[in-house]
């Protein structure tokens, strides 16, 4: 009898261990290699959804934190690079979809870093964690202040500006800073979310609206020439990571078309998608 209850004990911690280990680090699973992208800009993120980590003079920052349990190859990946000594002091959330939210609290509670996103995107991650199963299961992040539309903050020597885009959900964070290398300076910026959600046509008409403000935002001077977006295969990533492993200049994620044919090509496929179904979007202009 003992010796039955030792072997399900050990059964069950066995269990246990293994829905605690990261995904294995494959290409299969969609891992990727982090690298660095500027002198202060490391890609941390998989092969499907964006994470990336700003090094900045008071620890690092950390964008998006991918779906729990690939949040786990977040501190590897750290590691990896040389960054596992240098604290992480923030983490900021493009929305509240578990693909960009599902790792905030693990990382959060590893590392003691706040947790910054809008308050509609903390309601979406609460529903997104509630719904969450299994391995994939995550807790909300613990945010003690929610983003503001155009506020910032400093860390360090970069201040990371907000702007609150709302379209794909309702809580999308849009994040502009700069980025270094050499000396030189470039501007660049997250969308907080692409792809009109049709399961709420309603947002529709707010993602139009918003895409329009962060093309004048982005325009500003100095002009966004670093296109960071929240998924990999919208900014070409990976295309221009293997260029600047083959040419040492210029930096190809610096592109100044990029941002501009991202917001466009989102505008274009909004409208047509509204378009073949104007009742449902609301296009009718008597109202
Ligand atoms: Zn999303």
């Amino acid at each position: 009898m003992n010796r039955l209850i030792v072997v399900v004990l050990f059964l069950i911690s066995i269990k246990a261990l293994a829905a605690m280990e990261a995904p294995e680090m494959t290409g299969k699973n969609g891992y990727v290699e982090p690298f660095k992208m500027f002198d202060n800009l490391y890609y941390v993120g998989d092969q499907w959804v964006s994470s990336y980590v700003v090094q900045t003079s008071s620890g690092l920052v950390l964008i998006d934190t991918l779906d729990f349990p690939y949040s786990k190859w977040i501190p590897a990946n750290l590691k990896k690079l040389g960054l596992e000594q240098e604290p992480v002091s923030h983490i900021l959330v493009t929305h509240g979809h578990s693909d960009h939210v599902g790792g905030a609290e693990y990382l959060q509670s590893m590392y003691g870093s706040e947790v910054i996103l809008t308050e509609k995107g903390l309601e979406l991650a609460i529903e997104q964690a509630n719904k969450s199963r299994g391995n994939s299961q995550f807790l909300p992040p613990d945010v003690q202040s929610f983003a503001k539309d155009s506020s910032h903050i400093v860390v360090g020597d970069i201040e990371f500006k907000f702007y609150i885009t709302p379209g794909h959900t309702e809580g999308d964070l849009s994040i502009d800073f700069m980025v270094k290398e050499n000396g030189q300076s470039f501007r660049a910026f997250v969308v907080g979310g692409h792809g009109v959600n049709f399961e709420q046509p309603q947002l529709a008409k707010m993602f139009l609206a918003s895409m329009a403000r962060i093309k004048k935002l982005v325009t500003e001077s100095p002009t966004v020439t670093v296109n960071l977006s929240n998924h990999p295969h919208k900014n070409h990533l990976f295309a221009n990571r293997d260029r600047n492993t083959k040419a040492s200049s210029p930096n190809a994620f610096v592109d100044e078309a990029s941002i501009f044919q991202f917001i466009e090509q989102q505008e274009k496929q909004a409208m047509e998608r509204m378009e073949n179904d104007p009742a449902q979007y609301d296009l009718n202009p008597i109202h």
